[in-house]
């Protein structure tokens, strides 16, 4: 039987030469590797600079921090995305304040924004999900009209474009990440970018203990964090990034042949949708179980013992545990991202997939369905 998992890197010859380079240079961390990977950065989405971290999540940590959100601030965002993105408000003693989603992109509904803005509302965290950006006009016309930063989650959206603007240049700062399920990837790893150069080099510190800027390694100007990327990392990033487009046009291609095969099933099985003005980057692909007679984890658990591995995507933010705990979240707050949340399934997508095992997986579950 075949085994289709997920997500799964794609590494090859020039990623192992360039952390094998890394590891018999003797530098393994705060080497040349990693200011070139920013300088590169930096360059692919166009922004001025580019700060790399450990993770996404100690990106948006730091995101958090250098837009001076703290204990008592609010701050807008999606409950449809991966739990970093409102635990980074958390951390920081700032309260995450939902905004429900647009049913068919399911990024945060730029309608529903202005409702919840308060005296306290200090920035709107714009989550960039599955691939494709959120509305950002109307939403930095809020921003504008009630003087609130822009910080975007652009973890899931390397490469997309809005208007033919990237992701990533419409936050005063924008954080990349590069765990092995995304578009590419360094093991772990994530990256800051932003055009101000005091919040680069305020990102800069916190990543690296809060040492000031005279370089000095044991003068320390702030309570910093050990954020810093590994140079093995750094070289997996470069590699990566040569061959970003091309990994960016293999994952349009399988969705295209998931949407030609799935469009039979209309009526089933909603393939996902791309807003006019966005170009999509395939971080999942994700589609719409329509039929309420189906049991959605049922059919992952089928499919799982056909070698296909499905997952739901995603669940919502405020129905986990310790959201509705602190928050007196319940069911049917945020409605339209508990419909999307509990009929999602993501299918395998990953570099090396052909039509025929598209074709297999789409029959698989049809059949299942
Ligand atoms: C992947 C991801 C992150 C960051 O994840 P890390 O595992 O910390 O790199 C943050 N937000 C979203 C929406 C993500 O998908």
């Amino acid at each position: 039987m075949k085994k289709y998992p997920l997500a799964k890197p794609y590494i090859t010859k020039a990623e192992e030469k360039g952390v094998l380079e890394v590891l018999r240079s003797g530098s393994l961390s705060l080497g040349p590797k990693y200011e070139e990977f920013e300088k590169r950065f930096a360059k692919k989405v166009g922004a001025k600079y580019a700060a790399a971290v450990s993770s996404g999540t100690a990106g948006l940590h730091l995101a958090i921090i250098a837009a001076g959100i703290g204990p008592g601030d609010e701050v807008i965002t999606s409950p449809f995305s991966f739990i970093a993105s409102a635990n980074c408000i958390l951390y920081v003693g700032a309260k995450p304040v939902f905004v429900d989603i647009d049913p068919l992109i399911y990024n945060i509904d730029s309608q529903k924004i202005e409702a919840r803005i308060t005296k306290r509302t200090k920035a709107i965290l714009v989550v960039h999900i599955f691939g494709q950006t959120a509305d950002m006009i109307p939403i930095m016309k809020l921003a504008k009209k009630y003087k609130l930063k822009i910080i975007e989650d652009a973890c899931e959206s390397i490469g997309a474009t809005y208007c033919d603007c990237s992701a990533g240049t419409f936050g005063e700062s924008a954080v990349f990440a590069f765990y092995p399920n995304k578009q590419m990837t360094t093991g772990e790893g994530g990256m800051l970018v932003t055009d101000k150069k005091n919040i680069y080099n305020l990102c800069c510190s916190l990543r690296n203990q809060g040492r000031s800027e005279n370089m000095r390694w044991l003068d320390h100007k702030y309570l910093g964090y050990n954020y810093r990327m590994d140079e093995m990392s750094a070289a997996l990033g470069l590699a990566q990034l040569k061959k970003l487009d091309f990994m960016i046009k293999e994952r349009r291609k399988i969705a295209g042949w998931y949407n030609k095969h799935l469009a039979a099933y209309a009526d089933i099985i909603r393939t996902p949708d791309t807003a006019a003005v966005n170009t999509h980057t395939w971080f999942v692909y994700v589609v719409q179980l329509l039929s309420d007679k189906i049991r959605r984890d049922r059919v992952i658990n089928l499919l799982r013992l056909e070698g296909i591995a499905t997952k739901p995507y995603l669940p919502p933010i405020h129905l986990f545990d310790f959201y509705k705990k602190r928050f007196n979240y319940k069911k049917g707050d945020f409605p339209i991202a508990e419909d999307v949340g509990s009929r999602s399934l993501a299918l395998p997508i990953y570099i090396g997939l052909k039509e025929k095992d598209i074709k297999y997986i789409v029959n698989k579950l049809i059949k299942l369905l």
